[in-house]
């Protein structure tokens, strides 16, 4: 794995901002995101991770059980209004662009090309700029970031956030979270506007397992030092934009650790 620096500098901003590892909404994969309610909803483009969010880690193409949803999402906000945004292909890392490339062709839409890597500020300038180019320009709080990561696509989406000016006119999207204003705290939260940050808790192969546990435990933390029974943006939006998927129950193969492991040691 190469060394990600905004990636490893990301704990100190969370010092000061702790916030920024909460997602809006959790889901176990893109399944169960309710593509029709979210466009109902004002949302008009989407940003996913590539790895262990769409595909197994280092493949390009689509994983099978994401063939419906992926292309429900493709048809709702349009194949162009969707970018793959990702710290393999398309970085700095892809020589040549072969692998963006490839991952166009399996998934269909455009792969963003970056010089640095998520969660920097440098690639949310790419992404803007993707998205300020397209015919319809699409806003920032217009944007649905999904990914596998808390550290990196979660913090990046919650970056992209800003403070809602007075005269912003636009309406809440989600007229219950008003009903969870219990303090200043929570309003002063609301008062931003930035992507829906969706964070895909499933793994569909093990891969930086110790780092995965690091992050879920910043998040308990933040969750029990900072939130402490505030109303949690997820919560509040689980009911609108999560559905349920029967198929989902069965819990999809996974590679087991001492397979990884074998495997790993076998070449
Ligand atoms: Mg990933």
């Amino acid at each position: 794995m190469p060394f990600n620096l905004p990636g490893v500098l990301v704990p100190l901003h969370l010092l000061v901002n702790p916030r920024l590892v909460i997602p809006s909404l959790i889901i176990k994969d893109i399944r169960q995101l309710d593509f029709p309610e979210l466009r109902r909803a004002g949302y008009r483009g989407a940003v996913f991770d590539k790895d262990n969010c769409l595909t197994l880690p280092h493949r390009d193409a689509l994983v099978p059980e994401l063939k419906d949803a992926w292309r429900e999402c493709r048809e709702i906000f349009g194949e162009n209004n969707v970018l793959i945004v990702s710290n393999s292909a398309g970085s700095r890392l892809d020589a040549g662009e072969i692998q963006a490339e490839s991952v166009t062709f399996h998934l269909s839409v455009p792969v963003l090309r970056h010089p640095s890597f998520k969660p920097s500020y440098s690639c949310i300038g790419s992404i803007r700029a993707y998205f300020a180019s397209l015919p319809k320009p699409i806003l920032d709080e217009e944007l649905v970031i999904v990914g596998d990561r808390l550290l990196t696509d979660i913090v990046m989406a919650n970056r992209m956030a800003r403070r809602r000016s007075p005269s912003h006119g636009r309406p809440l999207r989600d007229e219950k979270s008003e009903s969870t204003i219990r303090n200043a705290s929570d309003a002063l939260a609301l008062e931003k506007i930035g992507p829906l940050a969706v964070w895909t808790s499933g793994v569909w192969e093990r891969e930086s397992m110790p780092i995965r546990w690091l992050e879920k435990s910043i998040l308990k933390g933040v969750k029990n030092w900072v939130v402490r029974g505030q109303g949690l943006p997820y919560e509040a939006n689980a009911e609108r934009f999560v559905r349920r998927v029967p198929e989902m129950d069965v819990v999809p193969q996974r590679m087991s650790l001492w397979k990884s492991l074998w495997n790993r040691w076998r070449k």
